[in-house]
């Protein structure tokens, strides 16, 4: 066979490898180029390790997890018809079928039984290497050979040239370049004129003004309330887990709430307000403390913070609310009580920033999706060229969503791509075949 009826994928993430094995299942001649010397570097880190794969959420509920504001509201709509052909009820037989259990979690969240990432991947990259996908480690790819509007092949960083019928690029996003997505599918991606939605972090860390963080890192913070108010106005709110670091916050909502705070951010003054007792009203948290003094009033408000609170925040706590820490509890007065009150439901920090795209879970932006065809994924631009997964510029909430975009996607091109290259060779193969008649 010809190199010229090769169907080549560029990256070996989730999305690579799900089209790799579904291209070269579908009879496709797959070489799969990734410039990482182990397949699936990101996937083996995603959910801490743990791998929350997909969602069970509904199509529409799942699809609105796309639309949060950093997204530029169309990337849901460009979803819908690869998860109509593959979505998560899918993937979970899909991975069934390759001997992963999965297990559903909080929220709808699926992940591996065995809480292993790294089985995702090695199972992915079976799967692919079983179906007869050619696997090419360290090797990148730098160029493409487009001629007359046509993919004609691909360049590698040591000088090769792949002729190919077709190539998906599936090169991932910009963050954490050290799992080897450093951005390389946008720049392969403007050498074929597409526009590239400029990138922005989406579920990224956010950095707090003073030295509060430091006092508190390390300290994980689980059922509190966190608002997001932009100079006053509550415009977001999560509930859940939420970590202090040396430079700010992270966590479970803080990303979460990390797309409309980086929106907002130099609009004015930018704040969180964490509730510590959600649970409990004013009057109910009142009665809690009033009760605690009673109950206590021969210890000092040190000793008092300590039912409160966790150990880590007693210090913070005496310093703002200005309450000496030796006080006998049975001291302090209506006042102190009340500015007690208020700081433990309305902890305020000040977010003067976000930590670079280098450091998010997700690069928002990327190849505009209204230049890519979404029943297959194909450029619209130059003819054998396809995308899948994060470089494309469809960005969603945690919860297993962005996962499950790149399998769709991923299987939607490896299949689509598979067709072309297919109908490539088909065409070289029949004047030979012709030749005996
Ligand atoms: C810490 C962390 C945790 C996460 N946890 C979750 C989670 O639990 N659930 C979830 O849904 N999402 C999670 N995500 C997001 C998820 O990992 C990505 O959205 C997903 O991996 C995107 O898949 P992809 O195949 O498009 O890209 P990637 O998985 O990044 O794969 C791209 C591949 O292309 C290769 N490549 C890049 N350029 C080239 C080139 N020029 N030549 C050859 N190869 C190249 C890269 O080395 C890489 O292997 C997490 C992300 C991070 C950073």
């Amino acid at each position: 066979m010809g190199e010229g009826e090769h169907l080549v994928i560029v990256g070996g993430g989730a999305a690579g490898l799900m089209a790799a094995g579904q291209a070269a299942g579908a009879g496709a001649a797959v070489i799969l180029l990734e410039r990482m010397p182990r397949l699936g570097t990101k996937l083996r880190i995603t959910g801490k390790g743990r791998c929350n794969l997909t969602n069970t959420a509904g199509l529409d509920q799942f699809l609105a997890h796309f639309a949060f504001p950093e997204a530029d509201g169309a990337s849901h709509l460009f979803l819908r018809n690869a998860f109509a052909r593959f979505f998560s009820g899918d993937l979970v037989a899909f991975f069934d079928n390759l001997g992963v259990a999965t297990v559903e979690e909080r929220g709808g969240r699926i992940f591996p039984a065995s809480n292993s990432a790294h089985e995702v991947a090695d199972a992915l990259a079976r799967f692919a290497r079983e179906r007869g996908a050619q696997i090419q480690l360290r090797a990148r790819a730098t160029e493409l050979d487009i001629r007359a509007g046509r993919l004609r092949g691909l360049r590698l960083h040591d000088g090769r040239h792949l002729a190919a019928a077709a190539a998906i690029v599936a090169t991932g996003g910009a963050s954490y370049p050290g799992t080897g997505s450093s951005g390389d599918g946008y720049r392969l991606a403007e050498q074929a004129g597409h526009t590239i939605v400029p990138l922005r972090p989406a579920l990224v860390p956010l950095v707090v003004a003073g030295t509060e963080p430091r006092r508190l890192m390390g300290l994980s913070l689980r059922n509190v309330e966190v608002r997001l108010l932009l100079d006053g106005a509550e415009f977001a709110r999560e509930f859940g887990e939420m970590l202090f670091t040396h430079y700010g916050v992270s966590g479970p909502i803080i990303l979460t709430l990390s797309g409309p705070a980086v929106q907002r951010l130099g609009q004015g003054r930018l704040e969180m307000s964490v509730n510590l007792k959600p649970a409990l009203s004013p009057d109910k948290l009142d009665a809690r403390l009033l009760r605690d003094i009673d109950q206590f009033g021969g210890r000092t408000y040190r000793n008092l913070l300590k039912r409160l609170l966790p150990q880590k925040m007693i210090d913070v706590f005496i310093d703002r609310s200005g309450i000496p820490p030796d006080k006998p509890a049975n001291q302090i007065t209506a006042g102190e009580r009340e500015r007690l009150r208020a700081l433990l439901h309305d902890f305020r920090l000040h977010i003067t920033g976000h930590r670079p795209l280098e450091e998010a879970i997700v690069t928002a932006g990327g190849v505009e999706t209204a230049e890519v065809d979404p029943r297959t994924m194909a450029s619209r631009l130059v003819e054998g060229l396809y995308f899948a997964g994060e470089v494309l510029n469809v960005q969603a909430d945690t919860g297993g969503y962005n996962l499950q975009a790149a399998f769709s996607t991923g299987y939607v091109a490896g299949r689509a791509a598979a067709e072309r290259a297919t109908t490539a060779r088909a065409a070289i193969e029949r004047p030979r075949g012709n030749r005996g008649l």
